[in-house]
């Protein structure tokens, strides 16, 4: 089983309005900065305080960082995902791209791809790393037990689809976000995600294309 998340669109296809997929894609990257650029960060918190946090501390093993880190952005992503929720229906967040938005296809044992509404693939993500993180032969908590060989690769696939869920909230969400004043949640947890995963290597730089211009215009 895998997962993806594709660009679509890119240039020849023209929606229903008669414009190109790129205007609208441009127009809504646009908004999603300017909004997020003047929103800023929660109260008190600094992007550099931020990037400070993210390296590895002395004495502690360098799995077991990864692992906690990794539960904590889980955690609060999903709190920021739980609280747009109610607007992310199958409908208003459809498996049909608009151009601007995001494709979401899962690849099955078969690879067989299964083109999936946010939320049905957002719900599976929920699954997919619940799953991984309570598995005791992959996120030890008894003290005997070791950490797997693959635990590396087994993170670069929870933050891959971490980073999914929160390109589907910039996208689709911000509105939502911003009515009840929790777009500045957003944006740390996103810029202390970003931090982390390029301190430790987890995301490849065109994993994060869906959100290039955001983390350029952060100087992240
Ligand atoms: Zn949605």
């Amino acid at each position: 089983m895998d997962w993806l998340i594709n660009s679509i669109g890119r240039g020849k296809t023209t929606n229903s309005r008669g414009k190109t997929v790129n205007e609208d894609a441009h127009k809504e990257k646009a908004q999603i900065m300017s909004r997020t650029l003047s929103c800023g960060l929660v109260a008190n918190v600094t992007k550099d305080e931020l990037q400070a946090t993210v390296p590895v501390p002395t004495g502690v093993d360098n799995n077991e960082w990864l692992a906690t880190n990794t539960l904590s952005f889980f955690k609060h992503i999903m709190l920021v995902y739980d609280s747009v929720s109610e607007y992310c229906t199958p409908q208003h967040c459809t498996a049909v791209s608009n151009g601007a938005h995001m494709n979401f296809t899962w690849v099955d044992e078969k690879g067989k791809k299964i083109r999936l509404s946010a939320p049905q693939y957002i719900e599976l993500v929920v699954v997919n790393i619940e799953k991984l993180v309570t598995d005791e032969n992959i996120f030890p908590t008894k003290y005997d037990m070791h950490f797997p060989a693959n635990f590396v690769t087994i993170i670069k696939k929870i933050f891959r689809m971490l980073f999914h869920v929160l390109v589907h909230v910039y996208q689709s969400h911000c509105d939502h976000l911003e009515e009840s004043n929790q777009l500045n949640f957003l944006n740390t947890i996103f810029i202390h995600f970003m931090y982390f995963q390029t301190e430790h290597g987890l995301l490849d730089s065109k994993e994060i294309q869906p959100l290039e211009d955001l983390i350029k215009s952060l100087c992240l």
